[in-house]
């Protein structure tokens, strides 16, 4: 059965680390609506300088703009099992995308504490290319500031500086977190404590997932 699920959690807290683990894994289309808005950044469209100057500061960008990207995106996988990560991210995206009759079978929090998040952060390095990312202690790339998945150079994000960061934990905390409880009612919520070792994270959202 075609599955549809929704990760859910701070900045940081290794979303993208497990999506990609199970895109690679079991196949699951991986939508990141932070990678899609950073290729429209990198290519300079119209759409993608809007953009920017909210992703730099680590406010949200608008909810139009947002909502249309996903409508366009998800069209594209009617057919497939998929991940979302990073949309919805507040009460209206949920609600908007609740209307366009995308139901989850499954959320997955990610729970994690600032401080955790701001170490991470600190050495995170990203592959532009892929979007995979990796961390210059925990999570170190098997060459030097290479993309283990694609070989392209790693990047050490804009918005990673950590004013950025705090902020970005703010507009989480604010605007993302109060999602937690619209999904919890719904009965859809499985919480893993994103702290624990990549490995052990992979297994309990692979049972989640089974
Ligand atoms: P991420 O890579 O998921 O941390 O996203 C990077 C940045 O893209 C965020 O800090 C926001 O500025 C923007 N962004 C990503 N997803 C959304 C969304 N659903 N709504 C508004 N802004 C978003």
């Amino acid at each position: 059965m075609k599955k549809k699920v929704l990760l859910l959690g701070a900045p940081g807290s290794g979303k993208g680390t497990q999506a990609k683990y199970l895109s690679s894994e079991f196949g699951y289309i991986h939508v990141s609506m932070g990678d899609l808005l950073r290729a429209e950044v990198e290519q300079k469209t119209t759409l993608g300088l809007e953009a920017k100057s909210y992703m730099d500061h680590g406010a949200l960008v608008p909810d139009i703009v947002v909502n249309n990207m996903v409508v366009k995106k998800l069209s594209e996988l009617s057919d497939v099992s998929y991940l979302l990560d990073g949309f919805p991210r507040t009460i209206p995206q949920a609600e908007f995308i609740a209307e366009k009759g995308v139901q989850f079978d499954k959320v997955i929090y990610f729970s994690i504490a600032l401080e955790t998040v701001l170490d991470r952060m600190a050495g995170r390095l990203t592959c532009k290319a892929c979007g995979a990312s990796f961390h210059a202690k925990y999570n170190q790339p098997k060459k030097d500031m290479i993309c283990d998945l694609c070989g392209e150079k790693l990047v050490i994000r804009d918005d990673d500086k950590p004013e950025t960061v705090k902020r970005r934990f703010e507009t989480y905390l604010s605007s993302t977190q109060p999602l937690l409880d619209f999904y919890k009612k719904q009965d859809l919520v499985a919480e893993i404590d994103a702290e624990q070792p990549i490995e052990s994270i992979q297994s309990q959202v692979k049972a989640q997932l089974e």
